[in-house]
């Protein structure tokens, strides 16, 4: 057949192009396609019409129109489009990445048809299954008092699935489109004034708007955002909520399933197999799930009737991609919200200064929650504890512990949070002064009791621990730093009978062990928590009267300049976790500098005073978000060619009056994995200079890349969230 029509493609190669394919047919935009690729055959997505001025000689064609779906859809194309101008990421990789697993291939995919039974017309006429087989009784039963889903046939018969697709090939059964304009919707507390004059204010825009909902931890946020999505339901329309992976636990699924019991809600969450995913996908893409809720990857999910974007956590960190396609799942949503004209709620308990500066210039308006919800709840008191001239035992002054011991006594919950980020037992010698530092990176080993082993936490190098130190000879090495398992062995000894538990990666890493976390909790059997930054937001505990926190300071003095923006943050959270219930609680704040500012304001509960300090410093000295930032970052086993790939890129073209480019310097975590790591840096008052130069600059980086052969690798970061 002749190859009369021409086509682009966008692959997922890390060339910043599309590409021109013959097609014997107009294939539409937004369709999979399968297409020859040098030697490999790629899977793609047809961006728009093929180029006519390319040499038909030189063109190969289209292997195949992939999947029987319908094409995607232009707003969709077009977020990948954004993303991938924005971020200066090549537009096939940018799809390759908003796609599900499953759509990334060049295999066609099948879909299951997910909407829910009833009985059809014959079916309702047809015999029951006899009462002696019990699970297809029962399902039957189901089926004739209305509408069910495949999860809830699962949940009343083993065999569901073979019952069904019997009953369906005898004409028993047919599917039901799901709606859920007119879906029930449970009823949820009532109100505080605060709340209801939120909800007012938020009610009262019509198209796009882009607020900061601004709560303090306990303050009903997501009791707001369910009374939203409830709106935009009642509408007929679709709402995302995009909430950190910590976040994404099933008691808040269960939150959001118990408040809208009948409406399709597609949640995306890391867990789910690729065919799971892929049909959740689907779901919201054809327009049969009324909520997706999800991580960062979700801002991606086609959603036809959107009416609602929520990100929860705003200023949490694992919003920003840090790999790959570099993008920030936040800012994205409020550009999808923008082309949807619809509204945008961020919420956080403390809002990153990103948002906050947005508040100041007038971009986003702010709503504040400045009390709990509870009436009964307030806010913890913060105490700060100077242990400069204290004697520590295993990190733990004797008024921790007093303090520790006394509520032991009165039967309530404690929680002794570590502050994880740069701060892990590290192995000494206490005569040479060596320490256990990873052969492969700048980072310190650290020493894991359980396993007797030495483990790199930046690239995952491990080593059994030294019988003697490797430089002098000492065999009286001693762990230095306080890591959750030496606390938990330490607290179990200075605090009789109390039954404490450890809560980290490593006792987490087991699918079932946040229930059984949760069971031992609530059913009293633990006096003590202790725990990192998982603890800290997200997953709610009752009755905790008082959080410890061991080490404030690391990240008091950090290279890194949003080092105190997140310890104020991941501290306001851990202390938010004191109190919550009807007991008043007390956060101890142990710290070698009480002097700091960041102390006061912790103690006054001023996030807002804290990060306008934190503003005006990043004004003095021109750093995000006043400014602009973008990072080439380049590493290679030998420091030599990540500098001379840096340098050779650095003066090919003049930035244009404003932008500055500074470097090389070598990269915060110095060497990672054995490969050593330098980057330069863009910085611009203004965006759009700052862009400009980085579109013009790319085929430079290109070039140069190719030139510098296989050893090196490059990235661009726009908007860095890490130095
Ligand atoms: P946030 O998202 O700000 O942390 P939540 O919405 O989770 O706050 O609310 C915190 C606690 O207060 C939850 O236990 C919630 O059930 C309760 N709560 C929220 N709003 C109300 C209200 N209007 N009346 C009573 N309790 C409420
Ligand atoms: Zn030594
Ligand atoms: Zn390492």
């Amino acid at each position: 057949m002749p190859s009369e029509y021409r086509v682009e493609v966008a692959l997922d190669v890390p060339l910043p192009a599309t590409f021109t394919y013959l097609a014997a047919a107009a294939l539409p935009v937004g369709a999979r396609v399968a297409v020859p690729f040098g030697t490999r055959r790629l899977a793609g997505v047809v961006t728009g019409p093929g180029d006519e001025s390319a040499d038909t000689a030189k063109l190969k064609a289209v292997d195949a129109l992939l999947d029987d779906l319908p094409p995607l859809p232009a707003s969709w194309l077009e977020l990948v489009s954004f993303t991938a101008a924005y971020y200066h990421a090549p537009i096939g990789q940018v799809a390759a990445t908003a796609l599900p697993t499953a759509l990334r291939g060049a295999a066609p995919v099948r879909l299951n048809d997910t909407r829910p039974w009833r009985l059809s017309s014959a079916g309702r006429l047809a015999e029951p299954p006899a009462a002696r087989a019990k699970a297809q009784r029962a399902l039957w039963q189901a089926l004739s008092c209305g509408v069910l889903s495949k999860d809830a046939a699962r949940a009343i018969a083993g065999q569901a699935g073979k019952l069904l697709a019997e009953w369906d090939a005898a004409g028993w059964l047919e599917r039901v489109d799901t709606c859920w304009r007119d879906a029930p919707v449970a009823a949820g507390p009532e109100l505080t004034a605060a709340q209801a004059a939120a909800l007012a204010e938020l009610r009262g825009t019509d198209g796009f708007a882009a607020w900061l909902l601004f709560g303090v931890t306990g303050s009903g946020k997501t009791e707001v955002y369910l009374r939203l999505i409830a709106d935009t339901l009642a509408e007929g329309r679709q709402a995302l909520v995009l909430i950190p992976e910590i976040n994404l636990t099933p008691q808040l699924l269960s939150r959001f399933a118990a408040r809208f019991p009948s409406t399709p809600i597609a949640a995306l969450h890391s867990s789910l197999s690729d065919g799971e995913r892929l049909n959740a996908w689907v779901d919201a893409w054809q327009g049969r799930a009324g909520i997706v809720i999800g991580t960062r990857l979700s801002v991606f999910t086609p959603l036809p009737r959107l009416g609602l974007v929520i990100v929860d956590e705003e200023h949490d960190a694992s919003f920003k991609q840090q790999d790959g396609v570099r993008y920030h799942a936040r800012d994205l949503a409020v550009w999808r919200a923008l082309k949807a004209r619809v509204p945008v709620v961020l919420g956080s308990a403390t809002p990153s200064l990103e948002t906050l500066y947005r508040v100041e210039t007038g971009r986003y308006r702010q709503i504040l929650l400045a009390e709990r919800a509870h009436a009964s709840a307030s806010l913890p008191a913060v105490r700060i504890l100077d242990v400069r001239r204290q004697r520590l035992a295993e990190g733990l002054s004797e008024m921790v512990v007093d303090a520790l011991k006394a509520a032991k006594r009165r039967g309530e919950l404690s929680l002794v949070f570590i502050n994880r980020r740069g701060f892990s037992p590290v192995l000494s010698c206490g005569d040479c002064g060596w320490t256990s530092g990873c052969r492969h990176c700048h980072a310190k080993m650290v020493l894991h009791l359980s396993e007797r082993r030495l483990r790199c936490h930046h690239c995952g190098a491990f080593e059994p621990v030294p019988h003697a130190c490797p430089s002098c000879g000492n065999v009286d090495l001693k762990p230095v730093g306080h890591g959750t398992q030496r606390i938990e062995e330490a607290l179990a000894r200075m605090v009789p009978d109390a039954r404490v538990l450890r809560i980290d990666r490593d006792s987490t890493s087991r699918k079932a062990a946040w229930d059984e976390i949760y069971r031992k909790v609530h059913a009293g059997e633990v006096d003590i928590l202790v725990g990192t930054q998982m603890l800290a937001k997200g997953h709610d505990f009752p009755a905790l009267s008082r959080v410890i926190v061991v080490n404030a300071d690391a990240g008091l003095y950090s290279a890194d300049y949003r080092a105190t923006e997140r310890l104020f943050s991941v501290l306001t959270q851990v202390a938010g976790r004191a109190g919550r219930a009807d007991a008043p609680g007390e956060v101890l704040v142990q710290t070698q500098w009480p002097d700091h500012p960041l102390f006061a304001a912790l103690v006054a509960h001023d996030t807002l005073g804290y990060a306008k300090t934190l503003l005006a410093e990043r004004r003095i000295a021109a750093l995000p978000p006043i400014t602009h930032q973008a990072i080439l970052r380049a590493d290679a086993p030998d420091i030599r060619d990540a500098n001379a790939f840096l340098e050779s890129v650095r003066d090919t073209l003049a930035p244009p009056k404003g932008v500055t480019v500074l470097g090389p310097v070598p990269a915060l975590m110095a060497r990672l994995a054995g490969r050593e790591r330098a980057q330069l840096i863009i910085e611009s008052p203004q965006r759009a200079p700052l862009h400009a130069f980085l579109d013009a600059w790319r085929p430079d980086l290109d070039a140069a890349a190719r030139r510098a052969g296989r050893s090196l690798r490059w990235s661009l970061d726009v908007d860095p969230q890490e130095l």
